[in-house]
């Protein structure tokens, strides 16, 4: 068995993954060894999920934002970014018509914004569990107070995705102004865990600055929260910020890292992002092959998904909800797998 084959076994075999190992991996070539990290990552997700791939159906219902990250397209400081809120009533109809679509699963996202209180948020979230009591609703509203968060959780939200960004203290002040605090995120992770959410953290690949050391960290920091999910996607600049002119991550290092993440956290929910799926035209189906198991297709209304620009040329900006999520089907089938409708839960 060739180097890369052994390390990748060793991997697996102890769920965990040195420096060295992981330096080894994302820097080798050997296009045996790296077809072989995706196939046991593939295969560890079919012992846990078969060959069934979760759907969550996006809902971006606001871009106002009172934060400034650099590399992201809604940031406040952007003035070319067109903003929008959905109303409460915009957002129900997105789940009908999500629900109609075989969604189980409404995921509510959007930057800080401040017109968005607890009470309209719980309000909203009520509505939507009463209306459809089989689903489960994930947040991805940023960061709050544990008190909220509490709040949201007793009127039923079940989920909440708050990527790390980066687990090294430097680099997270690389990507992000002197306001916005690394501990301070790190934190809302664990109180939302301990409230009880099913917890998603994660990172973007290829972001300026990260290096195998940063990657590393992240690995580490992923062992020791244990999240339900990890939301991991390129880095792809977005022209109003001041990343603008970075070199975007690359599909094959996104990929290595779905697949280790498979191999350390085997239960993982692991997404094949939207980004992954906007640097290469197949990149959520080998995404999938890597190792992830879900896939979050767009519900929002066609005529707010271009302004919701995290990041430059986003795919699917101008498809009905109906065709992503027929789209994702026919190429989740090229593969072999089956999108269920199902609210897919972590399976301990
Ligand atoms: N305001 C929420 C949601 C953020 S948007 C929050 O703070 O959690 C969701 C994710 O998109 C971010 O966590 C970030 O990792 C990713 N993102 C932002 N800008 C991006 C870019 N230019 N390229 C790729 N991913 C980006």
């Amino acid at each position: 068995m060739n180097k890369i084959k052994q390390i990748v076994a060793v991997i697996r075999d102890r769920q965990d993954i040195t420096k060295e190992e992981l330096q080894l991996v994302l820097q080798t070539k050997d296009t045996d060894g790296i077809q072989y990290l995706y196939d046991m990552a593939k295969e560890t997700a079919q012992t846990v999920y078969g060959n069934q791939v979760f759907i969550r159906g996006l809902i971006e219902f606001t871009n106002y934002c009172r934060n400034d990250c650099y590399y992201c397209g809604i940031r406040k400081s952007n003035t070319q970014a067109q903003r929008y809120r959905l109303t409460g009533e915009q957002i129900l109809s997105c789940c009908k018509t999500g629900y109609e679509l075989g969604f189980r699963t409404f995921v509510l996202q959007g930057g800080e914004d401040g017109f968005f209180t607890d009470e309209k948020l719980c309000s909203l979230i009520s509505e939507i569990k009463k209306n459809y009591p089989d689903c489960a609703v994930t947040l991805s509203i940023g960061e709050r107070e544990k008190e909220s968060y509490q709040r949201f959780f007793d009127v039923g939200a079940d989920r909440y995705l708050l990527r790390h960004e980066t687990a090294q203290e430097c680099h997270y002040k690389s990507l992000h102004p002197s306001a916005m605090s690394f501990e301070h995120r790190r934190q809302c992770l664990y109180n939302l865990k301990e409230i009880g959410y099913q917890v998603g953290c994660g990172f973007m690949v290829g972001s300026p600055g990260q290096t195998v050391e940063t990657l590393y960290e992240d690995l580490r920091f992923i062992k020791e929260l244990a999240p339900h999910m990890v939301g991991i996607g390129p880095f792809i600049p977005q022209k109003d910020t001041p990343f603008a002119g970075k070199a975007a991550g690359t599909m094959e290092q996104t990929l290595k890292l779905l697949s280790i993440i498979r191999l350390i956290h085997p239960h993982v929910l692991l997404p094949a992002t939207t980004a992954l799926g906007t640097i290469h035209p197949k990149g959520r189906e080998k995404g999938i092959l890597a190792g992830a198991n879900v896939v979050m297709p767009n519900l929002s209304p066609v005529n707010v998904r271009e302004k919701y620009k995290l990041y430059d040329n986003k795919i699917c900006t101008g498809d009905e909800a109906a065709e992503c999520r027929f789209c994702m089907q026919r190429r989740m089938e090229s593969i072999g797998y089956q999108v269920v409708t199902d609210r897919g839960d972590y399976r301990p």
